[in-house]
């Protein structure tokens, strides 16, 4: 891959030809990686766009294996899903993200990303509430982050979970926005507080691509005349960050701004974002 994102660039990305032997042996060893206490969450940095200031963190799952050590989410996720390991998985990360947020001493959010499958579940809006509750973490402090592949696979079952989930007065918001399903129907029945700009129209559009840059454009038309916050992903320069500025994106993610740390690092951001 391109060297735009330094030495760390091609690590993040899906590994989508994994050999069969590979996945095998990565799946068994995915089968016990949460009892076995291998996995842990990074917190990365949402500043606004206009004035930097803190909005959040997207929790970001981490898997350390002893003998293969670090797995990136971008190969292990999908095979998880695969392998219907994600329904336990995502649990464990959204009770973890609670717990870990709860204990900021902050009103800083925190957003955890959600699988399609999880959403398969009647009983996912009442993990939700049970792991607010044990953690003690106001409701509107969490935020999940679906993709537009839910709307597809799973339909109107999605939307009846997250529906429930919206009620306990969690926020969502829509992950890698133009990537895949290109209906905008949902939007009109599905509360989104953000959108998310997918990191490849960022960069088109700080190349000067004129469809990148009509497409965030469109977005963020789109989510202001909806009430709904865009966020730009994968801010990696000073110059995507004044393109997705100008275009008027509200919230940028990014290395520009904040690489995934550690839940002590971010921890100390959001208290000092919550004192002034
Ligand atoms: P995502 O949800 O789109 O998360 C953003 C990804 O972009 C993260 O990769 C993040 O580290 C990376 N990123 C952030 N800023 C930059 C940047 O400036 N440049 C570049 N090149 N990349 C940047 P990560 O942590 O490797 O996660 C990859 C994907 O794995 C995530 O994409 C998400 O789809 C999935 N994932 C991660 N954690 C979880 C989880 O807890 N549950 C589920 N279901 N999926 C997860
Ligand atoms: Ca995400
Ligand atoms: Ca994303
Ligand atoms: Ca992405």
């Amino acid at each position: 891959s391109k060297d735009s994102g330094g030495g760390a660039y091609h690590s993040y990305e899906p590994q989508l030809h994994m050999a069969a032997e590979e996945r095998r042996v990565l799946e068994i060893a995915l089968r016990s990686a949460v009892e076995n206490g291998e996995m842990h969450l990074n917190y990365q940095p949402v500043v606004l766009a206009d004035s930097g200031t803190l909005r959040g963190f997207e929790a970001l799952l981490r898997w350390t294996h002893p003998e293969f050590g670090v797995v990136s989410p971008a190969k292990f996720v999908p095979l998880a899903e695969d392998a219907r390991l994600i329904p336990a998985i995502g649990e464990w990360v959204l009770r973890t993200a609670c717990q870990e947020a709860a204990k900021w001493d902050s009103d800083i959010r925190v957003a955890v990303n959600v699988s399609p499958e999880q959403l398969h579940s009647p009983a996912f809006a009442t993990m939700v509430a049970q792991a607010l509750a044990q953690s003690g973490l106001p409701a509107e402090r969490l935020e999940l982050e679906v993709t537009e592949s839910v709307f597809m696979r799973e339909g109107t079952q999605a939307i009846h979970v997250l529906e429930k989930v919206l009620e306990l007065g969690v926020k969502l918001s829509l992950d890698d926005f133009g990537t895949g399903y290109s209906s905008l129907g949902y939007l009109a029945h599905t509360r989104f507080s953000t959108i998310k700009i997918d990191r490849s129209f960022v960069q088109g559009a700080s190349k000067g691509t004129k469809e990148a840059i009509a497409i965030i454009r469109a977005v963020v038309a789109l989510a202001d005349s909806l009430g709904m916050a865009t966020t730009a992903e994968g801010v990696e320069t000073e110059e995507e960050h004044h393109m997705v500025q100008r275009l008027g994106c509200t919230k940028v993610q990014g290395y520009y701004f904040g690489r995934p740390l550690p839940v002590q690092e971010a921890r100390a951001l959001a208290i000092r974002a919550s004192s002034g």
